[in-house]
């Protein structure tokens, strides 16, 4: 098998990985391969991704033009040609519409809570890039900003990105995602998410490199314990974002502002007045303590 007939093999089988998880509905998302230096092999617009052929798929170049193929590629497209621009380490990309994953974007919240570990070691967080029409040049303008710092993104009121060294990997970053979403979910409903220090996201951070995961961007550092590093909101010249914003709270300050700001949720109050820390909270209830004697 060549390389260019492993690609068309490999999109055949990522596209009914993501029919049959329910990822997409209907004609919904696309795939692409990286080919060489000048061209891409992408997915078929008006076609299910769960029925794909061999045959089906087109070849591009680099700005979108059709060089074979009967099919023509998806408006989609140009937000993919955006990601290879901006990463040359990338060889694949994987669009889809996955429900909870979705939902978030819908929701606007984006998936970047300190919750699970080998999610921080691999993916680190998964930013909401800006609401834009689909198909239009303001989607790719949008994930622009995001797609230096990080392998996957939520696209707000739409759906989700990943991209990898490979269509698998980038699949199975999809999968993550998902999963992430799901997980999240339920532990939001079920009214408590325990979220790991900042000390334990710097040691999980430290694992990367151990275990040669190749991470686009550090995970933003607190300026207070890190004088000098990447910050929130760091941007290049092209107003790109340089790290990843990780929400970890001090030690200090775990789970007591958020279960407090839980309660206040059930009565009905604003949860974000309240900021309260280990130490704090302790000092409230010798108070009380005390009144009471
Ligand atoms: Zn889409």
């Amino acid at each position: 098998m060549t390389a260019e007939e492993q690609a068309r093999a490999d999109i055949v089988e990522v596209g009914r990985r993501l029919w049959e998880r329910g990822y997409v509905a209907s004609n919904d998302g696309n795939i692409s391969v990286r080919l060489d230096e000048t061209r891409l092999m992408t997915t078929p617009k008006s076609v299910s991704k769960g029925f794909m052929t061999p045959d089906m798929m087109v070849v591009t170049d680099l700005e979108g033009k059709k060089i074979s193929g009967q099919r023509d590629p998806s408006s989609e497209l140009k937000m993919h040609l955006e990601v290879y621009r901006n990463r040359p380490d990338a060889r694949a990309v994987v669009h889809a519409h996955p429900p909870t994953a979705t939902g978030f974007a819908v929701a606007g919240i984006a998936l970047d809570r300190a919750v699970l570990a080998e999610v921080i070691t691999t993916l680190g967080s998964i930013p909401i890039a800006e609401y834009a029409t689909p198909s239009t040049e303001e989607l790719p303008a949008a994930v622009r900003k995001y797609v230096k710092a990080h392998d996957g993104l939520l696209l707000a009121n739409h759906g989700a990105l990943a991209l990898a060294g490979d269509v698998m990997s980038a699949y199975y970053r999809m999968e993550t995602i998902e999963h992430f979403a799901k997980i999240s979910l339920v532990a939001r409903t079920l009214g408590r998410e325990n979220i790991l220090s900042r000390d334990e996201v710097e040691r999980l951070q430290g694992l990367r490199g151990m275990y040669g995961i190749a991470s686009p961007a550090p995970i933003c550092a607190d300026p207070a314990t890190r004088p000098g590093s990447l910050r929130a909101g760091d941007t290049n010249s092209e107003g790109q974002l340089e790290c990843q914003i990780v929400q970890a709270p001090d030690s200090d300050e775990r789970l007591v502002a958020h279960r407090i700001s839980e309660s206040f949720k059930q009565s009905g109050d604003s949860a974000d007045q309240i900021r309260l820390t280990y130490r704090e909270l302790t000092a409230l209830i010798e108070d009380a303590l005390r009144a009471l004697k």
